[in-house]
This record gives C-alpha cells, structure tokens and sequence, in this order.
C-alpha cells in the first residue's frame, strides 16, 4: 500500500523538495493532504496535479479564491490556521511532512503527534521553542520524529543500527556567506549579500538565520532534543565545503560521519522512506574533484546568534522560545529592511533579557511568550529604526 503524506507547508522549498522526491517514487507515495500560507497559485496547481485529498490555505482572505480554482475537483478545501490541525489528523493519513517555517508549526505538528502521525520534520522551531514537550508527547503517542535538517538526519543516520549511547555529536555548520567577512563589516551587508548562501538553496528565513549562525545555535537545541543529550555533548564545527553534514562519536572513540553533496532531497527522501533509502537521482560527491575537507571553531564574538541560542539552552525553561519569537520578528525586519543585520542579534539579546524566565513552561506558557517577546521585538525594531 501506498504511504499516504500530508504535507504542511507544500508551496515552500522543503515542500517543493519533497513533491520532487514524491514524484520520482509515485509507486510508494500518496498526497493526502498540501497546505500553503499565501501561494494559491502554485497550491491550486499542486492540487490540480496531485488530487490530494484536502488542502487548506492559512490565508483566510484566499479561501474563496482557492475554492473556485478546485471548483470541478473532487478536493476538500479549507482555510485558516486551525485547519492545519484538523488536515493532519485525517486518518488517511500516514506521515506529516512538517515544513512549516517558524512558531506556527508548533500547534499543528503537536496536532498530529497527538493524532499518532509519524513526522518528517523540517520546522526545527518547533522544538527549539518547546522540544520538552514535544519530545514527550512523541513518546507518549509512540510517534517516530524523523529529522529533515540535513545535519540532523546525518546523526540519525549515523546511529541507524547502532545500540550503544551517544557520547558526543559534531554538529557541522557551513559558516554561511560571511564567514570570512571581516566583523566590522558585518553591521553594513544588506539583505542580496545575506540571502546568498554558498552551499544550500532554502528559504528566506532559514538562510538569513544560517548568515547570522541563529540556525546553527538552532540545530543545537534542536538535536537536544531530538537525540536527548547534554548541551555540554553538543560541538559546532564550522565545515565550509557542507560535505560532512554531521558526526557522531562513542564511547570507544570512534567516530561515524555522513556525507555527500549539499541536497535536502537527501534527507527528505530518507525521513520519507525510513527505514528503507529510496534511489534519487541527486548529484553524486566526488572525493577527487574536492579533496580538501576543512573543519574549524566558530566566531561567537562575530556570530553573536550562536553564543545567545547555546545561552537560551542553558538557562533552560522558556528562553529558548523567547529566543525565537525575538528572531523571527528582527529577521522579517532585516527581510523588510527595516533594521541592519547585526541589529538582529542586539534585539535577540534585549528581547532575552526582558523575558519573565519561567522554569518548566506549559504550552500556554509557551504561546504567552511568544506573543509577549514578539511585541517586544517590535517595539525595540522601531526604536532601531528611528535611531
Ligand atoms: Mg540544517
């Protein structure tokens, strides 16, 4: 039988990425379900194409719109957030692709975990923001988390048959467009410069939040959780080639690294087909044409973001999530150019300052930080701006 995907976010890049691998294997692959935030255009062509079951569009004012598109298609539409949770949980279907980007994945990606959906998970917020509860839930509903983050799935794939404890994982992080950027240069790049990653094609906002380093301080508190171990078993080593994409050490010493070239198909394919690996016709690595494989320390004085994730991981509670809330809003700013970018890592750091620490959040908890750290965030992005 075919596995039937929901797939939240479709429109994005992970989402496209996982229709491509989807097509390559329509042998084994069903769409249940697409959800877009404002693309109608691509997401009534996607449906047309794929005659999912359902698709909802997180932008009410498109509802219409969307629904005359599908008018003579056999496809249930809806609209809104809160429609995320009810496609999810569809008991048609089998695995949620969550690729949502930011704090609204979190509701719908608890959502189906509570439905006991297994989930392909690209929204690395969602656990940054509240990975205890998360990782609870998956447990109490038997649900596998299957990583996206290409450097996630590499230590997945590096303990895939493996049984002893993992004694530390080296995170690699490519370094982003100014790792050799001289600091005082960096308060001056603009949003082209800081949009143009050297090594992986994603989205808006995770690759400003690689050029800041923000997303590496997140893959941190993201394999926290997801691998449950110690901030002090976490490294970052900056690996510019983005050929290693993460490692694993044991208590014997020995080391397990996965490699190849920067594709996200890769790590989509496998969260999708687990425990199998699919064929894909991604480019293949050659060790010859790049036999120089570089790893270094990061710069956290040049790279403030980091220092302040692995800061929020330690304080615990709910830092984490008010270390987000202040990051989405200072990068939509930067996006809008409305700030400068190291502004991002000042309002990050007032914003954690500010925040009432609380030591063991509930999901309430959780949702009135971010609310609370966001109106913060907003307030400080306008003093920067009439500055
Ligand atoms: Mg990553």
């Amino acid at each position: 039988m075919k596995k039937r995907i929901a797939i939240l976010g479709s429109t994005g890049s992970i989402g496209t990425q996982a229709l491509d691998v989807i097509a390559q294997h329509a042998d084994k692959y069903e769409v249940e379900a697409l959800t877009a935030n404002n693309n109608l255009d691509l997401l009534v062509k996607q449906a047309k194409q794929l005659q999912p079951n359902a698709v909802a569009i997180v932008n009410e004012a498109l509802y219409l719109p969307l629904k005359e598109a599908l008018a003579d298609e056999p496809i249930k539409v809806f609209a809104g957030a809160k429609a995320l949770n009810e496609l999810v949980a569809l008991p048609s279907v089998d695995l949620v692709v969550s690729s949502l980007v930011g704090f609204a994945g979190v509701a719908p990606t608890m959502a189906a975990i509570e439905a006991k959906k297994n989930i392909a998970l690209a929204n690395k917020e969602t656990l940054v923001v509240a990975g205890d509860i998360i990782s609870k839930l998956a447990i109490e509903n038997r649900v596998n988390i299957l990583p996206i983050d290409s450097e996630h799935s590499a230590i997945f794939q590096c303990i895939m048959g493996e049984i002893a404890p993992i004694e530390k994982v080296y995170l690699t992080a490519s370094g982003g467009p100014f790792l050799n950027s001289d600091i005082a240069e960096l308060p001056h790049v603009t949003k082209a410069q800081a949009l143009k990653h050297p090594q992986w094609s994603m989205g808006a906002k995770v690759t400003i939040d690689s050029a800041s380093m923000m997303n590496k301080g997140f893959e941190v508190i993201e394999a926290r959780w997801l691998f449950n171990l110690k901030p002090e078993q976490i490294e970052v080593l900056v690996h510019p080639q983005s050929v290693v994409h993460s490692m694993v050490q044991f208590a014997d010493g020995s080391i397990k690294a996965q490699l190849g070239a920067p594709d996200m198909r890769i790590p989509i394919a496998l969260a999708l087909s687990y425990p199998e690996r699919l064929p894909l016709n991604t480019p293949r690595f050659n060790f010859i044409e790049k036999p120089n494989l570089t790893f270094q320390t990061p710069d956290t004085k040049k790279f403030r973001c980091l220092a302040l994730a692995y800061e929020a991981m330690h304080r615990g509670g709910n830092a984490a999530c008010a270390l987000n809330a202040a990051n989405e809003v200072a990068v939509a700013a930067f996006l809008d150019e409305k700030i400068g970018f190291n502004h991002i890592a000042d309002i990050v750091e007032a914003c954690l300052q500010r925040n009432d620490f609380i030591a063991n959040p509930t999901l309430e908890d959780y949702l009135e930080t971010d609310s609370r750290i966001r109106k913060v965030a907003k307030e400080l992005v306008i003093a920067n701006k009439n500055t």
